[in-house]
């Protein structure tokens, strides 16, 4: 009986190599600092103070009001607390409305009963450890129910003029976008804007780079064609209008 060859080790000479996938276009890792100056001058140019839009008249109230916004747009947020901070808007008064009439007022807001829970809470511990105050301090802010470190940049930032960068959704896709800060992870995002944003910019970059991506870096298509910085954003393909 012949002896079965071996299958060959080498590729046959005429079998055709697979077609390489052409290169993704991308823009530079991160933007050069002077277009990184230029992108914050023109914010600023445009809107010095920007603001956020969620309702609030003291740090407790923007506390309860960020801790409501996640997974809620801001216009339901602000429906469901003038009600709610009409009955109560310091965290005595909120322990003693209750979590059944808490959850009342907000529950047209998605996952309403465990925020419902956590506005209680929050506040108990804010009355047991803090005086009744919102404490200054991202640390301590984290410790409190419901409180992650977005929403305690926001009150960081929005309530005691730190230089903090929440990173949302919003801010997320227009850093990754842009390459002002490009990242896998929100923390990503944030730890790469605070290196690139210049100081000076720092405390309101969080607002222009949130309204920026709700309303004109949108999500499903962006409306470079109405960008302000369509000429210093290296995102392909533009859209036009
Ligand atoms: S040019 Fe387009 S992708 Fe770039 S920031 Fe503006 S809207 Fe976003």
């Amino acid at each position: 009986m012949a002896a079965r060859q071996s299958s060959p080790t080498k590729p046959s000479p005429d079998k055709k190599p697979s077609p390489r996938k052409p290169a993704r276009k991308r823009g530079p890792a991160r933007l050069p600092a002077p277009t990184v100056e230029e992108i914050f001058r023109r914010f600023e140019a445009r809107d010095p103070e920007p603001k956020g839009e969620l309702e609030h008249t003291d740090p407790y109230t923007l506390l309860v009001a960020v801790v409501l916004s996640a997974q809620a747009t801001d216009v339901g947020v602000n429906k469901a607390t003038r009600k709610l901070f009409a009955e109560a808007s310091t965290p005595e008064a909120m322990v003693a409305l209750g979590e059944d009439r808490v959850r009342g007022h907000i529950k047209t807001i998605g996952l309403y009963r465990n925020k419902a829970k956590n506005v209680i809470a929050l506040s108990e511990k804010l009355i047991a450890e803090h005086g009744g105050a919102v404490p200054p301090s991202r640390a301590a802010l984290e410790l409190l129910p419901g409180v992650g470190r977005k929403t305690a940049n926001v009150v960081m930032n929005t309530a005691f003029g730190e230089p903090t960068i929440a990173v949302d959704t919003h801010l997320f896709r227009v850093g990754n976008r842009t390459r002002l800060a490009p990242g896998k992870t929100p923390l990503e995002v944030e730890l790469g804007l605070e290196k690139t944003v210049p100081l000076r910019y720092r405390r309101h970059a969080h607002h222009w780079l949130i309204l920026h991506g709700r309303y004109v870096c949108k999500a499903r298509r962006p409306e470079c064609f109405r960008c302000l910085i369509a000429d210093l954003c290296p995102f392909e393909p533009k859209t036009i209008a």
